[in-house]
């Protein structure tokens, strides 16, 4: 079994609360909504954070970003907008290393964040 928890995600090893998936990307509604609407949005392929894309991600993150929309309708906020973060290391608080998108929404979100 993989020792990062997204795959594990990924993989079914852990359930998650899925809201899209398909063969390339995996979203799912955080345990700790942090906002009405609080999805993580995450490649299946493992990268580990913003900071370790490579070259050779272009195509899955792009493919990844091509959805992004989709998800955010289907989770009703693409009218009034949302916030898109992705947490990068210590000073970001990055707490799993597994590249992921926050998706925030639902309500006025405060600027700037802590
Ligand atoms: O950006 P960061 O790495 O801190 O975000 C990780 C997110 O993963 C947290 O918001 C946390 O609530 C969420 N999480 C989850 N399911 C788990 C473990 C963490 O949704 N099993």
């Amino acid at each position: 079994m993989s020792s990062c928890l997204f795959c594990q995600l990924v993989s079914g090893d852990i359930p998650a609360n899925k809201v899209y998936e398909d063969d390339h990307v995996l979203a799912f509604h955080d345990i700790r909504p942090q906002a009405p609407v609080h999805i993580l949005i995450i490649p299946k392929r493992h990268i580990e954070s913003a900071q370790a894309v490579k070259p050779e991600d272009r195509e899955t993150l792009g493919y990844l970003h091509s959805v992004i929309p989709v998800i955010a309708e289907d989770a009703g906020v693409a009218e009034d907008g949302y916030r898109l973060v992705a947490n990068i290391g210590r000073h970001g608080q990055q707490t799993v290393p597994h590249l992921h998108y926050h998706l925030l929404g639902g309500r006025q979100l405060g600027w700037p964040p802590g």
